[in-house]
């Protein structure tokens, strides 16, 4: 017996967290029947477990490594009708989803994946895996303002968690940095950025953890290979 909402992460209906709001939107039924309590215990092999009327099952897992070009939306689908990262997985024929987003103007390293429970995992704060950013900025940031980003920068919603940054190179009077955060904020990176008084040309991730967008163009993806499964999880 397992727990409704652990099964269907497991299922890769989404994560854990969504597929409890899901319950208690009253959109599963398990045997027919809606079911809102929390920790329903079912039998993955004979109970018949809907989500709005579909049934779920235990599929393989995939895990995929894309590096999301500019002008495309890390969303399932878009209502202004913008360019989506599932149009670049086209052999892809299980439903996955992002671990965290990136920006429609930001390019580089995304995990897709259908296995909810190492999504959740990845994107939470405390999982603590490094995403290293290459950032192209307005003007060159003195020492102080590096330090500012270390110590930890007032944002709307809250501190940032220190973040390593330092110059990469310089472009006519703009610097190239690379910073290193933990967290998964809407839009961090360009808003401490901005904080700082260097806005951002360019934004690009070049990794998160030991993953590195090294070796995919722009566009393409691959699949983890085993050992990079076993290190992630
Ligand atoms: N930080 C940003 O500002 N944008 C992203 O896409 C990712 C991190």
């Amino acid at each position: 017996m397992e727990r409704l909402q652990k099964y269907m992460a497991a299922c890769g209906v989404a994560s854990r967290r969504k597929s409890e709001q899901l319950i208690e939107s009253g959109a599963v039924t398990v045997n027919g029947r809606v079911i809102k309590e929390m920790g329903y215990q079912v039998n993955p092999h004979a109970d018949d477990v809907k989500v709005y009327g579909q049934r779920i099952n235990t599929e393989e897992k995939i895990y995929i490594l894309l590096n999301k070009p500019r002008g495309y939306v890390t969303t399932a689908s878009d209502p202004q009708n913008r360019r989506i990262i599932l149009d670049l997985l086209k052999d892809v024929q299980h439903r996955v989803y992002p671990v965290g987003r990136l920006d429609i103007d930001t390019s580089g390293l995304l995990i897709l994946t259908n296995d909810g429970d190492l999504a959740q995992r990845l994107a939470h704060p405390s999982y603590e895996i490094d995403k290293v950013y290459l950032a192209k900025i307005k003007g060159i940031p003195d020492a102080a303002a590096l330090e500012k980003l270390q110590s930890g920068i007032q944002l709307e919603d809250g501190i940032t968690a220190p973040a390593n940054a330092r110059i990469i190179k310089i472009e006519n009077n703009n610097a190239v940095v690379e910073i290193t955060i933990h967290e998964g904020r809407n839009r961090q990176v360009r808003r401490m950025l901005d904080a700082i008084g260097h806005p951002v040309l360019r934004l690009s991730r070049e990794r998160i953890g030991f993953l590195s967008v090294e070796g995919l163009k722009p566009g393409r993806y691959r699949q983890l290979q085993s050992e990079e499964l076993i290190e992630l999880k």
